[in-house]
Formats: C-alpha cells, structure tokens, sequence
C-alpha cells in the first residue's frame, strides 16, 4: 500500500480510479501523458473494489479485486511517479468516488487532488454518488478516448453542476464558481484499447499482445480469469499468447 498524500509533503497527486479489468496501455498512457501536462508528481492508481456503474452481465466478468490489483502493480512498478493506492478494495462495499475523494483528499489537504478520467466516464459523472460534491474535492483532467468527440466541457458537464461551473469560451476548461476548482480537457494520443475488449479476445481465443504490458499479460492469462469456460465434459481451449 502507498504512503498517505501528507507523507509526500505538498506534492500535486492525480487519482487514476477504474475497475482495471484488466488495466491497459490505454490507462498507462492516459495517466502517462496527463502527468507531463499538468507537471503531477505522483500518479495513484485506485482499483475499485465492486463499481457501482458497471451492470450486472458485466459484474460476471469483473475479476476478483485481488487480481485486478496484483496487475496495476504490476504494470506500475517500473514507472517511479506511478503509485496504487488500496483505499477502495480495502473498503467494504460499493466504491463509491465520493468516499475515496474524501479520504484521499483529507490526506493531501491542503493541496487538491487532480482525477483523472477518460471523456466517457466524464458524460456519465451526473448518476455517480454526489456528483455536486464532486468537483468541489478535485480538480478534474479530462481526457479524450477513441472515439474522440469534439465537443465543449460545458456540454459534457452534468445538468446539476452547470450553473455552479463557469466554462472558458473555448470549452476547453472551466471553473467551479464557489469551490475555486478546476476542470482540464487534455488531448491525449488516441490509443482504442478497452478492457472489455481485451476480456472479449481472450475468451474468444485471440491474442492481446502489445494491448497490454507483457507481464500483466501473462498473469492475466496465467489466473484464467476471462477464459472461456468450456462446456461440462469438454477440454478446456488451449492457451492463447
Ligand atoms: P471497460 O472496457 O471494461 O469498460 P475500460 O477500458 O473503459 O473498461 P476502466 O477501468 O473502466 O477501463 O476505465 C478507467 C478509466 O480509464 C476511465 O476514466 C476511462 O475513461 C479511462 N480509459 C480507459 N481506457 C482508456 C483509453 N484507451 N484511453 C484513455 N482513457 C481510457
């Protein structure tokens, strides 16, 4: 587990959430590339322990949070601003933002935390837990991901906050009027890469190689967890690479 934020003295931290079903070098770039824009020292990737957004088919498919974990350590280990942080899958119940929000940012006080989250995740923030309370504990980084959509913040943003967050003339960045916190949109090298689209090859027997890392790859495919499972009295598939 990382040091709390207080340990790193008045750092600029980013939070990187997300199932991470696997992680991916969609994630890695994303967190890569908003690091160097907005000068973060340290990056904190947050696996979530059971999301509240994802729906039940694709609860079924969601890896044990032991796994999931194991494999952002993994993938982060040999990235020095790169940290994971437990805080979600040590909490019992659902992983709400709000709740890691607080306990991060109480910790990092009185500095903000940057989130950092891709354009699709941003449009549906208005049904997550407390979406007003939201963009007065972090400032936002927003990313675009294939397919990248030209659009304004202003649009993106979720009906209750509009009035409290003044968007800037080219729809690039906004302000929250009383919480001084801010929102970025950063344009990042478009990578199509998906968990669900990683689970869907594995399953069906094709390749994920260089979608990602290669030691995150052979520990995902090593834990079986998104292989086909095989009708009762046939062998298994053989191992894709
Ligand atoms: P799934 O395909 O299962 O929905 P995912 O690939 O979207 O998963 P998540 O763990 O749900 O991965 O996403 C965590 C965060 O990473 C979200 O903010 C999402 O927008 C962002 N993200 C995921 N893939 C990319 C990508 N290729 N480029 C940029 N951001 C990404």
């Amino acid at each position: 587990m990382s040091e709390p934020c207080a340990a790193r003295g008045s750092a600029r931290i980013g939070i990187f959430g997300g199932t991470f079903n696997p992680i991916h070098q969609g994630h890695l770039r994303s967190a890569e590339e908003v690091a160097e824009a907005l000068e973060l020292d340290r990056v904190l990737f947050i696996p979530s322990a059971r999301p509240p957004h994802k729906d039940a088919t694709e609860v079924e498919v969601i890896a044990p949070a032991r796994e999931r974990l194991a494999w952002v350590e993994q993938a982060v280990s040999d990235n020095p601003r790169f940290e994971v942080d437990t805080v979600e899958v040590e909490r019992s119940g659902p992983s709400y933002l709000v709740d890691t929000l607080r306990a991060i940012g109480a910790s990092c006080a009185p500095e903000l935390p940057v989130f950092i989250v891709g354009h699709d995740a941003f449009v549906e923030i208005g049904s997550w837990r407390e979406p007003e309370t939201l963009f007065t504990l972090a400032h936002f980084a927003v990313t675009t991901r294939p397919p990248v959509e030209r659009g304004s913040l202003g649009d993106w943003l979720p009906e209750c906050v509009r009035g409290e967050i003044q968007v800037a003339e080219d729809g690039r960045s906004a302000r929250h009027r009383r919480a001084g916190t801010w929102i970025r949109l950063v344009e990042i090298t478009a990578l199509a890469v998906s968990a669900s689209d990683i689970r869907t090859r594995i399953r069906e027997g094709y390749s994920v190689r260089y979608l990602l890392p290669d030691k995150v790859r052979e520990a995902v495919l090593a834990s079986g967890c998104y292989a086909a499972r095989p009708p009762l009295g046939q062998p298994a598939r053989e191992k894709v690479k």
